[in-house]
């Protein structure tokens, strides 16, 4: 039977693990064709390959999108390939958490160049291309949706660059949500918790420690519970836009 996302095309950064991943994957079970954007090939394959299993359509991009030409790039990649841009999910995030005593200051850029100016970057070569789809499609609205933090909202020790990131997030959102209102382009923000990926991957080990430490006994979310909300988001009716989705584990504070 019909899927809500039939004929819809979307664009996920940071689809080769974690939250992106099973986002990529929940869009394609709704019947979107996706195209998976991240800089491991053979990480994309698998989840490509997952999407292909489930029936749905895929294609892997590999790109670093902090390299500005190749954030347009994957844009018109996605047009290329697929004809169309329905839906932009904006992931790929990074979390150097450290206290400013003892970061770097190149910890606080490749935080800055992802989080925020990769994201521009992609963001502002899919504008029109969503106005297209919204005008176009089925569906009569596109979607953009950025994966922002609990920790754009609450402030703590250690997130001060990774918070700046997400709070100037939060507020790039909400602008944006304004400007294409008229355009039924729908402009959402979703404010995940602590989830189960790979992202501490990158700390220090101390850091690591200490991060794991303040999350003991929470039964942290899973990624798929954040694909859940993103799924609901892009298949409301056009008449409903959610524009803030913020979910927390449990027991989480
Ligand atoms: P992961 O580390 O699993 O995912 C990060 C993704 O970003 C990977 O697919 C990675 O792929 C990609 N990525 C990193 N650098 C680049 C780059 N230069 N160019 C393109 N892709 C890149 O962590 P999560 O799934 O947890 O993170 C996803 C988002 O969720 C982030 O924005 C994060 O801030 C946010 N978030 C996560 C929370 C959590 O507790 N996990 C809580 C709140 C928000 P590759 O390395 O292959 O390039």
């Amino acid at each position: 039977h019909d899927q809500p996302l039939d004929g819809a095309v979307a664009l996920v950064t940071g689809a080769s693990s974690g939250i992106g991943a099973a986002t990529a994957c929940r869009l394609a079970r709704e019947g979107a064709a996706v195209a998976l954007v991240a800089r491991r090939r053979d990480r994309l394959d698998r989840v490509a390959g997952d999407i292909a299993m489930l029936g749905g359509e895929a294609v892997g991009l590999e790109a670093d999108i902090t390299e500005p030409e190749r954030a347009e790039d994957v844009v018109q990649d996605t047009l290329d390939r697929f004809g169309r841009l329905d839906i932009l999910v904006n992931n790929a995030g990074i979390m150097l958490l450290n206290s400013a005593l003892h970061t770097t200051v190149q910890e606080w850029d490749r935080m800055i160049s992802l989080n925020v100016a990769a994201l521009l970057h992609v963001t502002h070569a899919a504008i029109p291309h969503l106005i297209y789809a919204a005008s176009t499609s089925p569906r009569q609205v596109a979607d953009l949706v950025n994966v922002s933090s609990t920790a754009g909202r609450v402030a703590r020790p250690g997130s001060s660059v990774y918070g700046l990131t997400k709070s100037g997030l939060n507020a790039f959102t909400e602008s944006l949500r304004q400007e294409l209102l008229s355009e039924r382009v729908r402009v959402s923000v979703v404010e995940p918790g602590t989830v189960d990926t790979e992202l501490v991957n990158h700390l220090s080990d101390t850091v690591r420690d200490a991060a794991r430490r303040r999350i003991d006994g929470i039964e942290a979310l899973l990624a798929e519970d954040v694909a859940d909300a993103i799924g609901y988001i892009v298949t409301r009716d056009r008449r409903i836009a959610i524009n803030e989705l913020l979910i927390r584990a449990g027991d989480q504070t």
